[in-house]
């Protein structure tokens, strides 16, 4: 079983022809609400992968929460670590304008909420295979997750985004850490991608820096393994980065070695970024296996 222990949002979209300034009411042209957040997001991707996932986090008593809980259930997820609070659930207002540039306010509510390891969190994560972690969620107890986890030899895969400095002690306790090149450019304060990567891999065994359209780069034990992206027409890359992480965790979990679990990733990740949307895009598992053959 692969434990998500993240965040889970509603995403709040409007499209407009030019951003409102200070003071200024603009008339919107759309208006979507989209289920979002890291963590659901992943659970969801490894999921429809064929993982068998366990979901914790919380959402608030209302309709967004109880729509991300349907969601994540119709998808096998088991939800039953998937607290109830009396925050409303976590959401992203997100502006597009014309030009395709977003200004985005992410109010954590609910997920703010989850501050410490529960008695039933523990539950989960000792029978759990892997722990996947994003940094939606308050940072210390992303901390204490992982050094849980890492205390019983249960690898802990982190998404170290939104980008913020870690505390080595978090770094540390990561078995395999998959940034973006901008988070890695962050976390080790280099501009390079790979060089950054190869620095970040002083304190984890494996670091997978995503580029993108470019693929990604798997260093490991001194060397740097490309993981080529597939080439297709992106039309929303979304998502991407977790689409990516689940099916890597699902394939992990499913038995395949590191190299042959980020290649399922590379796939999923194409054919999720063909099609609008992030949890919508995400490819089941036959998909996944027709687009290999
Ligand atoms: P994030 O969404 O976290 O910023 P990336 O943009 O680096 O992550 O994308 C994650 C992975 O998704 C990449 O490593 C790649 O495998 C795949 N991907 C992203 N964009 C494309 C694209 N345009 N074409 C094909 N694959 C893509």
């Amino acid at each position: 079983m692969i434990a998500v222990l993240g965040s889970a949002n509603l995403d709040l979209v409007v499209t407009v022809e030019r951003a409102p300034g200070r003071g200024e009411t603009v008339t919107g042209r759309t208006f979507a609400t989209l289920p979002g957040g890291k963590g659901a997001n992943q659970a969801l991707a490894a999921a429809r992968a064929g993982g068998d996932v366990a979901f914790l986090g919380a959402v608030g008593d209302d309709d967004f929460g109880r729509r991300i809980r349907e969601l994540l259930a119709d998808a096998g997820v088991d939800v039953s670590g998937l607290a109830v609070s009396d925050q409303p659930t976590g959401t992203a207002h997100i502006t597009v304008d014309g030009t395709g540039d977003n200004s985005i306010v992410v109010v954590p509510g609910a997920n703010g909420t989850v501050t410490a390891l529960t008695d039933a969190h523990r539950a989960t994560i000792d029978r759990a295979e892997l722990l996947l972690l994003q940094l939606e969620l308050p940072l210390d107890l992303v901390v204490e997750a992982a050094r849980y986890a890492h205390a019983r030899e249960i690898p802990v895969v982190l998404t170290p985004a939104p980008a913020v400095p870690l505390p080595e002690e978090l770094l540390e306790a990561v078995d395999i850490l998959v940034p973006n090149e901008h988070e890695a450019a962050l976390l080790a304060g280099i501009d390079d991608p790979i060089a950054a990567a190869e620095q970040l891999t002083r304190l984890c065994d494996d670091v997978v820096v995503t580029l993108g359209a470019r693929g990604a780069a798997w260093l490991s034990g001194g060397e740097t393994i490309p993981v080529p992206a597939f080439p297709v027409q992106a039309v929303d890359t979304t998502a991407a980065g977790d689409t990516f992480v689940g099916v890597m965790a699902a394939g992990l979990a499913g038995g395949l070695q590191l190299g042959g679990a980020l290649h399922r990733a590379s796939a999923a990740a194409a054919l999720s970024v063909q099609r609008p949307g992030a949890s919508s895009s995400m490819p089941d598992r036959a998909e996944i296996d027709a687009f290999l053959a």
